[in-house]
């Protein structure tokens, strides 16, 4: 796969479900991949780019994005809240509020900076012992907590539990950002983003099928 066959692929999703194009942003997740992988889909003209650790981020992007102009990253890794302030630095998304802990250390620094990075709360729409995020039914009343903390929310993210049909994890997370009023939905990866971009995705996450697999050796 590459890029381009990322985006035709991106392209005929959103035709076949009478989306714009658009409509859906191409997150390239760009984490522990080789530097000259990432400067390759810059210079394709790609802006917009995923990672998962703080500190493997400070160490690529600052100077990537004095090389490239433009150039947006999101945070879609878990992030401890003694890492938020270097996270609302340097990222321009956050996908991953996962607990009322994080969401106030979050609205302290929205406050004091007048503005906050776009965000995302992460639902853990198969409840998974092992996996960070709001259960389902926790979620309504979290938007709620996080709106009374003056904490402006963009959407919804999850990430469907493996080896499931990811359609009902995807459709559950679309009506749960449509009771909320949320009109973000960050859903889909390299297996899965077109049935994700059938069920409304805005913002698909895809790793290995634009870089290649991760060598975390
Ligand atoms: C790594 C990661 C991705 C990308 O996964 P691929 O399968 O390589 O596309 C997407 N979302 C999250 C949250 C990730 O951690």
């Amino acid at each position: 796969m590459s890029l381009a066959a990322i985006q035709s692929r991106l392209t005929a999703a959103c035709a076949a479900h009478g989306r714009a194009p658009a409509s859906v942003q191409l997150i390239a997740v760009s984490k522990v991949q080789p530097l000259d992988r990432v400067v390759a889909v810059l210079e394709q003209g790609h802006r917009l780019f995923g990672e998962n650790y703080v500190q493997e981020a400070t160490g690529k992007w600052p100077d990537l994005r004095s090389r490239f102009c433009a150039v947006q990253v999101h945070m879609i890794g878990p992030l401890q809240t003694n890492k938020a302030k270097l996270a609302v630095d340097l990222f321009d998304a956050i996908h991953t509020v996962d607990r009322p802990s994080l969401a106030e250390k979050l609205a302290k620094l929205a406050q004091t900076r007048g503005t906050s990075p776009q965000l995302f709360i992460q639902v853990n729409t198969g409840a998974e012992p092992q996996k960070a995020g709001i259960l389902p039914g926790d979620t309504d009343a979290f938007v709620t907590q996080c709106r009374s903390m003056d904490l402006p929310l963009h959407g919804l993210m999850c990430i469907p539990p493996e080896g499931e049909d990811p359609a009902p994890h995807f459709a559950m997370l679309a009506q749960m950002a449509t009771r909320n009023g949320l009109s973000g939905l960050s859903m889909g990866m390299s297996s899965d983003f077109e049935a994700a971009i059938a069920h409304g995705a805005t913002h698909i996450r895809v790793g290995s099928a634009i870089f290649g697999a991760r060598d975390y050796g």
